[in-house]
């Protein structure tokens, strides 16, 4: 056999370097298909519209909605001057907003069961295609959905994730299995809104962003009559993140809109009671609550079924897809929003299930498609809002286990009203909190970006001024 030292050595056919992808005949072929029609698609469709003005693109997504924001599911939509049926809502500006970014019908449509080839036409178009991508092929460049295989030259998967289901959600009696649900999209809300109206008592499962946010907006849309139950394992709510005294403190404000918080109690079943027709919630060692309906919001399932069936990595820790700085899985594939597992330069592997992320990554993502090389080097920044007293904004890693400093602010009266909250890995800052602090937030970004240790934590309380 020839050696590769030989003169006449034949490069194998496969590692010839190909400048374009070799079209393969009679099936489709567009140059951007984006996989998911969140946030991170959203933003990435703008980015190469920016720089390529004259893209075709193909957003396929398994929802049958335009692509909108879910942070007002649980927030705006909930508060006065919202209406349920337009998914429109009053934002801080006090401007009237759309869930939706675009309408649906700026995009051409294409419906589960079309053929595509018949669909495409040679004019500057974003398709919106609502079907499934099972799987993807980073060699021939393509992604399998029902209706057979599509070519790209560049894809995104930005599939985000699912409600995570434990096993309390198995087995549920049928008589009650309408009476129990989870929470992510438009159809959920609507879902919820018109149950709310009627349903005497709802239990929500979870202490997290969405089991806290949720459980405040029907709290303070609850008549007389109607109680809202939160339930969850942890002391207080957002208890895997906050520190105890925290954590307590937001249970509390919680309480005071009227929410029956029971911290520390873990779900085992749902069972029905035939008499009552309601759901009725085991407990381990407290008493059983009876519900008309529950909400069960225990986290986040990053969907990484195509990087499965692709031989993509996926990452052992935190789950979610691996991509390297450029958030680049594969050559030409590209992944961004809460299914991306990445390389935070400053904090490390990361994976993040937030809005800002989605769309920076989103961003970044859609213009390193484009031919650019950008590393995602952005420090995003998270917030939420839990009723009237409770609106934090944060940036990096908060995990209770890290040991925390805080700086309070005596503005307002409350002990802990207002103030920074430090988080510290090996005396370095890893995270900032801003509780009823807002403006500050590129400031807190500055604290991560130095890294420099921290020698005496009481030099702290001068880096964000905490009296606004
Ligand atoms: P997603 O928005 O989940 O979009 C993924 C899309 O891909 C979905 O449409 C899905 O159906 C589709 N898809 C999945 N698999 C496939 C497939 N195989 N083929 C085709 N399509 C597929 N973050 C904040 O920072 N602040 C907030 O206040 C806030 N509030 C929130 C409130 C709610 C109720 C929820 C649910 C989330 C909230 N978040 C908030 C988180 C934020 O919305 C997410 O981080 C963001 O939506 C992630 O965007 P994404 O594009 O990665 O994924
Ligand atoms: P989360 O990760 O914020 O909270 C998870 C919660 O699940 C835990 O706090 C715990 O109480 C609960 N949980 C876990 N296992 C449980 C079990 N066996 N029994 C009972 N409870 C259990 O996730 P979430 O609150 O479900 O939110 C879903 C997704 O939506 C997340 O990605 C979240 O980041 C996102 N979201 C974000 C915001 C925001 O950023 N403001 C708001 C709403 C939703």
């Amino acid at each position: 056999p020839k050696k590769p030292q030989d003169e006449k050595y034949e490069i194998p056919k496969e590692l010839e370097v190909k400048e374009k992808v070799d079209r393969i005949p009679g099936v489709p072929y567009i140059d951007y298909v984006l996989v998911g029609g969140g946030t991170a698609t959203y933003n990435a469709m703008l980015a190469i519209r920016e720089q390529d003005p004259k893209a075709q693109i193909l957003i396929i997504s398994e929802e049958d909605q335009a692509p909108y924001q879910r942070p007002p599911l649980s927030k705006e939509l909930w508060t006065r001057g919202a209406s349920a049926k337009e998914l429109s809502f009053i934002d801080w500006q006090n401007k009237r907003t759309s869930l939706y970014y675009t309408p649906k019908h700026s995009f051409t449509l294409i419906h589960p069961n079309e053929n595509l080839n018949d669909k495409l036409v040679a004019s500057q178009k974003v398709y919106l295609y609502n079907t499934t991508v099972s799987k993807l092929d980073p060699v021939r460049h393509t992604v399998t959905t029902p209706n057979g295989e599509i070519q790209y030259k560049k894809v995104l998967v930005a599939t985000g994730g699912a409600p995570r289901k434990p096993n309390f959600l198995q087995n549920i009696p049928e008589a009650v299995k309408e009476k129990v649900s989870t929470f992510r999209t438009v159809e959920d809300f609507q879902k919820l809104e018109k149950i709310s109206k009627k349903a005497k008592t709802v239990v929500v499962v979870g202490g997290g962003f969405l089991g806290s946010e949720l459980s405040a907006a029907l709290g303070m849309n609850a008549t007389k009559n109607q109680k809202i139950i939160q339930v969850f394992p942890e002391v207080g709510n957002m208890g895997l993140l906050l520190p105890t005294y925290l954590t307590k403190w937001t249970t509390n404000k919680l309480q005071e809109i009227g929410v029956i918080v029971e911290p520390e109690t873990e779900v085992q079943s749902f069972n029905h009671n035939p008499e009552t027709s309601k759901v009725v919630v085991e407990i381990k060692g407290k008493e059983p609550i009876e519900a008309d309906h529950v909400i069960v919001a225990a986290g986040l399932q990053p969907n990484t079924t195509i990087a499965k069936n692709s031989g993509l990595e996926i990452d052992p820790k935190y789950g979610g897809i691996l991509v390297n700085a450029e958030l680049e899985a594969r050559s030409d594939v590209f992944v961004a929003g809460d299914v991306c597992s990445y390389h935070d330069v400053v904090l490390g592997r990361r994976r993040v299930e937030h809005y800002d992320h989605a769309v920076m990554s989103g961003r970044t993502a859609g213009l390193n498609m484009t031919g650019q090389k950008k590393p995602y080097d952005y420090q995003s920044m998270f917030w939420s809002n839990i009723g009237p007293k409770v609106s934090f904004e944060a940036v990096g890693i908060l995990d209770k286990e890290l040991p925390t400093v805080s700086v309070w602010s005596k503005d307002g009266g409350e002990q802990h009203g207002q103030g920074a909250v430090y988080y510290l890995r090996n005396s370095v800052v890893v995270g900032v909190l801003l509780w009823n602090l807002h403006g500050k937030i590129d400031q807190a970004r500055e604290i991560l970006a130095k890294q420099d240790k921290v020698k005496d934590p009481n030099l702290l309380a001068k880096v964000i001024d905490v009296h606004q």
